[in-house]
């Protein structure tokens, strides 16, 4: 369907579209049920992938869906899927969610969120009466966060077979517990939910998510269309120097380490940064050895986390960080290490111009705007044509017990987002 066909319908039954039967009661009390799994006393949440509250969870969307008649279904890495059947049930299905594991010191939204608002949105698709031709699934990612298994979107990357099955299920936590043992501990808990195959291709895919960031909150809007996620390399640079007598050693004969690293660092955040502040460089994370008071570094290690959007300008700048650190390591030595490398990604065209249309309908304020943080929505789009939806974040604070979104902002973005599935679903 057109752009100006999904117009015309929309004008046609206004009543009917399925945003005015987004239940704000029901989608808020569903997120403070959710809350209380995995609560902690500072009013955050602790959800660790693979966990018993992370089943907890999972159990519990399960069963809301059960309620509203749609299928639930598991994969191999224990992502849960809730659907909708449409009345063309072999055309390929329209897919949204997000993850329901947190960080150790995690907030209510970041994640769930977008679970929750992919139900909620399906459920007043069903309750507008508005057929759909093709199939609407709900997706709970396992482990996004990468907290206890690292890394991070292992659900989503494995379904977009970005990295196997088979290495994810052997990626051990800090006790050396694997993917593989953890799953089957919580086997027996999901015995009622069928498996489906790994990977089923889909159609769509859009997931709404907190921002995460100031910017809308800031800019006093309701609602972000993302157009991509920023690219990410990481760096683990070791210098080397010699060990000596702090009292003894003259400074012309010493090879300082920290030194030459405090020049590294220096040099670097000079050269990285652009006028427009648009380059991300951060060393947070400086290991010095023997890290004695009265003895000279003889070998200093830090980590170094650059971001940029544009794919050609971050591996510019990301060739800066080795030929930087050679040039100033002298009397030392340096040695340095790419530890991770995410490309920019950009979201489909398409799908921006849908999210934008449904805001604009719906009378809601809204912004373009890049994703700081990593989604599934990233590792999906190396697939398919997936988006994202950005509601605010309340003094951008994340990853925090004190991380909020207004319930109006929360309504608002499941409200767009239930007219963008329905109007993909009859595409
Ligand atoms: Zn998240």
């Amino acid at each position: 369907m057109s752009m100006t066909e999904h117009q015309s319908l929309t004008q046609v039954d206004q009543s009917a579209r399925p945003s005015n039967f987004v239940n704000h009661e029901r989608l808020n009390a569903r997120l403070s049920e959710m809350a209380k799994i995995g609560a902690t006393p500072g009013g955050g949440v602790n959800r660790a992938a693979l966990t018993p509250e992370d089943a907890k969870a999972q159990l519990q969307l399960a069963r809301w869906a059960t309620d509203l008649g749609l299928f639930v279904t598991r994969d191999a890495i224990g992502n849960l899927f809730l659907r909708l059947e449409g009345t063309q049930p072999e055309l390929l299905p329209v897919l949204s969610g997000s993850h329901i594991d947190s960080q150790p010191t995690g907030g209510k939204f970041d994640g769930i969120y977008g679970v929750i608002a992919a139900l909620e949105a399906v459920q007043a698709i069903v309750e507008s009466g508005c057929a759909v031709s093709r199939s609407v699934e709900v997706v709970a990612w396992v482990n996004e966060e990468g907290s206890r298994f690292a890394p991070s979107m292992m659900g989503s990357g494995v379904y977009a077979v970005l990295r196997s099955l088979d290495a994810a299920l052997h990626l051990v936590d800090a006790e050396g517990v694997s993917v593989k043992a953890a799953l089957q501990q919580l086997e027996p808990l999901f015995t009622s939910i069928p498996m489906r195959p790994m990977g089923l291709p889909i159609y769509r895919y859009i997931e709404a998510h907190i921002e995460q960031g100031p910017v809308l909150e800031k800019d006093g809007l309701e609602i972000g269309v993302v157009t991509g996620i920023q690219g990410k390399h990481t760096y683990k640079v070791t210098v080397t120097g010699e060990a000596a007598h702090a009292g003894t050693a003259p400074h012309k004969t010493r090879k300082d380490a920290l030194l030459a690293a405090a020049g590294m660092v220096t040099a670097l955040a000079t050269e990285l940064c652009d006028a427009q502040d648009i380059t991300r460089f951060t060393v947070g994370r400086l290991n010095v050895y023997p890290n004695a008071p009265s003895v000279v570094p003889q070998e200093v290690v830090f980590s170094v986390d650059l971001r940029h959007p544009d794919r050609e300008l971050l591996e510019q700048l990301s060739a800066l960080v080795p030929e930087v650190c050679n040039r100033m390591a002298a009397p030392c030595s340096a040695h340095v290490e790419r530890l991770y490398t995410a490309a920019p990604i950009e979201f489909d065209q398409r799908l921006q111009q849908n999210i934008e249309a449904a805001a604009r309908d719906l009378g809601m304020t809204y912004r373009f705007m890049l994703s700081a943080a990593g989604h599934d929505a990233g590792p999906i789009q190396s697939k398919y044509p997936a988006g994202m939806i950005f509601v605010p974040s309340v003094s951008g604070i994340t990853h925090n017990e004190a991380e909020l979104t207004h319930p109006r902002d929360l309504t608002n973005g499941t409200q767009v987002l239930a007219n963008v599935l329905w109007s993909l679903s009859m595409e």
